[in-house]
């Protein structure tokens, strides 16, 4: 068996809404270069994606949707219907073929599931996905199907396992949470910029499932400006507790690289440092709790230049246990080739440059708030915990 798999195509790229639009899959291809010029992604260790066929895609979306997406790919649905679905916005305009671009995305998604569940390899990477604002009958931010959703559903049809799915992006993971709302076999964990001020606007404390999947829905929603001690803090206690909790059979985790403090669409404060540590934490629990399967797919990340490339380049690197290849200067090929087309300049190294930004006045309260909400969903889960061993005790099921 093989310890980790890279899915991507070039094919990636054709998932792109514009020359102006802020999602930018060349981010994939910069990671996939900067890895290769470091000599940790061999050829034989990149796997092909296949498409998703509509069967797959049903398991989450309408077929109404579908089609429509299909008929906007193809100039054929007029813009009142469009919108309808929400497609045409500004967020998540029209383009050529974006059924076709969509579905290898999610297809991309499956390749590394089926990878991961048939013990072919331990864990699997797509970068291409992550598209976790996808609605059942309706795209949204950026997002038309949601790979991650119709991953998670397969996982749980064709395989019977039980689902964690740990979300860091700095946006709400709302289109997975939603889809499996009242499902006791997925749980969901998000960790966010708090949507006060930024979309979608939902993921509280308080969103915590519904029906036989209440107690298996988790958020935790940070202030803006947060910086790195505390958004490391409330990750490692949350995601340890919420993997004791629930005893997960596989998991999924969802890497947007946006709460760094260049990125333009947030205003989270990490530096590279929390992108280090987030794929070691989901290693060891995907090790602990599910003898190493573990799926993890990008998301968002808008500083395509200076951020994603490293912060992704990190998630494989763990996987293979090598992020010890990870120090200094990045590699000089790599920097010379992009930095002639990077509208910025490049960061030449692993580390952000130090100090990344001045102090913020505001620190302490930022972080007396955050512990707040982190202490309020970690209450949460010991009373579930605590009541579902009582549920045990009697012999009932749940
Ligand atoms: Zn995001």
């Amino acid at each position: 068996m093989k310890d980790s798999v890279f899915i991507y195509s070039p094919l990636f790229l054709n998932y792109k809404f514009s020359n102006k639009h802020p999602f930018n899959q060349l981010r994939v291809e910069l990671t996939v270069d900067l890895l290769k010029k470091l000599k940790a992604l061999e050829d034989d260790e990149i796997v092909e994606p296949r498409f998703a066929t509509d069967e797959e895609l049903e398991l989450i979306h309408d077929a109404g949707y579908i089609r429509a997406v299909k008929q906007a790919g193809e100039g054929k649905l007029s813009e009142h219907e469009a919108l309808n679905y929400g497609l045409g916005t500004e967020d998540t305009p029209i383009f050529q073929n974006m059924h076709q671009a969509s579905s290898l995305i999610v297809g991309a998604t499956l390749t590394a599931v089926d990878h991961v569940m048939m013990e072919k390899s331990k864990h699997a990477l797509n970068l291409g996905g992550g598209l976790h604002h996808g609605f059942r009958g309706k795209a949204s931010g950026f997002c038309i199907y949601n790979d991650s959703a119709v991953a998670i559903k397969y996982i749980i049809e064709k395989y019977g396992a039980r689902v964690l799915y740990i979300d860091t992006d700095a946006h709400h993971g709302d289109g997975v949470q939603w889809s499996f709302y009242d499902e006791p076999n997925v749980c969901t964990l998000s960790i966010h910029e708090t949507g006060r001020y930024l979309f979608p606007g939902t993921g509280t404390v308080h969103e915590r499932g519904q029906g036989s999947g209440y107690g298996f829905a988790f958020n935790i929603p940070l202030d803006a400006f947060t910086e790195d001690e505390s958004w490391l803090k409330v990750y490692k206690e949350a995601v340890t507790e919420v993997a004791e909790y629930f005893k997960p059979d596989v998991i999924v985790t969802q890497n947007g690289a946006d709460a760094h403090y260049f990125d333009p669409l947030t205003h989270l404060h990490a530096s590279i440092n929390i992108y280090r540590e987030i794929p070691k934490l989901a290693h060891e629990i995907a090790h602990s709790y599910c003898d190493g399967k573990w799926i993890a797919v990008g998301g968002g990340g808008y500083d395509i230049w200076r951020v994603v490339p490293r912060a992704w380049s990190l998630i494989w690197l763990e996987m293979k246990n090598l992020s010890c290849k990870a120090q200094g200067a990045l590699p000089k090929e790599w920097l010379e080739k992009w930095q002639e087309k990077s509208p910025v300049e490049l960061i030449p190294t692993w580390e952000d440059p130090d100090p990344l930004y001045q102090p913020i006045p505001r620190k302490k309260e930022i972080e007396e708030k955050n512990n707040h909400t982190l202490e309020l969903a970690l209450q949460f889960i010991r009373q579930q915990r605590v009541y579902k061993a009582k549920k045990n005790v009697n012999g009932q099921t749940f």
